[in-house]
């Protein structure tokens, strides 16, 4: 999907790059071309979670991109899809252990898996989701 292969370049803001493909997504119609799956899902929608994107009462809230979001997590198989996801066994990218994705973070610079317990990326400038 062309929006993981955007999703994972961390030479650019993470905010950056989930706006750019919100833009193009809708610029393209709203077709499936630029919505995110996967790990690149999985940042996004943690993202948005944590700045309340879809809460009109939040500052953050950006309609257009409260339906990007909806539209990539219905792709990604919607709560059934979500709680599969989060039920999985991934590996922290420092520890090298496994964790169920619902207790491993991901970092916004190099989109990795990251415990909690490891934190934050020194060498990243993003931050544990
Ligand atoms: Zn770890
Ligand atoms: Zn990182």
């Amino acid at each position: 999907m062309t929006g993981d292969r955007v999703m994972s370049d961390g030479s650019r803001p993470f905010q950056e790059r989930v706006r750019h493909l919100r833009d193009a997504w809708v610029r393209d119609g709203r077709g499936h071309a630029f919505l995110v799956t996967g790990t690149a899902f999985f940042a996004v929608y943690c993202w948005s979670l944590n700045y309340k994107i879809s809460d009109p009462a939040a500052p953050a809230y950006d309609a257009e991109l409260a339906e990007f979001v909806a539209a990539s997590y219905e792709l990604n198989g919607g709560s059934v899809g979500w709680n599969a996801m989060l039920s999985r066994r991934e590996i922290c990218s420092t520890c090298h252990d496994w964790y169920r994705l619902e207790n491993l973070g991901i970092c916004t610079g190099c989109m990795r898996h990251t415990c909690y317990g490891c934190g934050d990326h020194e060498w990243c400038a993003g931050e544990l989701l």
